[in-house]
């Protein structure tokens, strides 16, 4: 597999702040972490990426219209517009407006979201929202959220949407930290536990449900908590380690990997507290590992 030009960061800087994405990749992989979030390299978006961009789009369009409309219908319709929204936010997205093919695997996409559920049935409060809290003061954390609903009860719900298939169990682990992630973001901004967090993955019709409980989600916060002052520890000394493993498959940072006999780019110790770590603030799926 060959492995994409890592490229430096064009977009505006914004405040230190841990995603659950940069959290996970962590999680994984201190140096990637590293050049993600401290380097800040990016590489061109995969074509499943670009789809999921795109479809996460014709979604937000679908739910800003009245609930009635939201027909299969609707949704292919704005497929192309969203295509043309996503193209001229992201010049290198890798596809064309014209690229009937790519229109086609969107398509699928959202024919299989219909089977998921039926969103002339949902109330949503919001889509694509950025939420972002700094746990005591000291640890600031960031994400965006799919989709906030609330049902007829009042019970707010979280979902988020996936175009690849569902995990295997190993992969569930990272998809539950992501919601986790989310849930733990709203208890302490807005005081709110969700009544559930769900994960909607097109690529085959399966949905993940996590429902959140505040002694659970502490036990999380203590989790964040120490990954944040192990992030900072590190970034004092730029000590993050590769950990290769089967993800390093999908790692688009090999070339610069020492484990697979590359070497990083000298460390930036001037600048840290001008780089972010939250990710690049422009909405690109991240990869979903097929593992
Ligand atoms: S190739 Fe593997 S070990 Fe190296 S940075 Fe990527 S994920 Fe980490």
């Amino acid at each position: 597999m060959t492995t994409a030009a890592p490229t430096p960061p064009t977009d505006p800087v914004r405040p230190v702040a841990l995603s659950p994405s940069r959290a996970a990749d962590f999680t994984r992989c201190p140096l990637l972490y590293r050049l993600r979030a401290v380097d800040r390299l990016s590489a061109p978006p995969t074509r499943a990426q670009a789809r999921g961009t795109v479809v996460h789009a014709a979604l937000e369009e679908l739910f800003a219209l009245d609930a009635p409309d939201r027909t299969p219908t609707a949704a292919q319709t704005l497929l192309p517009a969203a295509l043309a929204r996503v193209l001229a936010a992201t010049p290198d997205l890798g596809v064309d407006a014209a690229d009937a093919a790519f229109l086609a695997e969107a398509t699928a996409l959202l024919t299989t979201y219909f089977t998921v559920e039926d969103p002339t049935a949902v109330t949503a409060t919001g889509c694509e929202l950025r939420v972002e809290t700094v746990l005591d003061g000291d640890v600031p954390l960031r994400g965006i959220i799919d989709r906030l609903d609330i049902d007829a009860t009042g019970a707010v719900q979280v979902v988020d949407y996936k175009t690849g298939r569902a995990p295997s169990p190993r992969g569930e682990k990272t998809a539950l930290f992501q919601l986790k992630f989310y849930a733990l973001i709203l208890w302490r901004q807005r005081d709110l536990v969700p009544a559930s967090l769900r994960l909607l993955y097109l690529g085959d019709g399966q949905v993940l449900h996590y429902r959140p409980d505040p002694d659970e989600l502490r036990r999380f916060e203590r989790i964040v908590r120490a990954m944040w002052t192990t992030i900072r520890q590190l970034r004092n000394n730029g000590d993050f380690r590769p950990n290769p493993g089967p993800g390093c498959r999908w790692c688009d940072h090999r070339a610069l990997c020492p484990a697979f006999g590359g070497t990083p780019p000298p460390y930036p110790l001037d600048g840290l507290a001008a780089q972010s770590t939250s990710g690049a603030p422009r909405r690109i799926e991240q990869q979903e590992n097929p593992e």
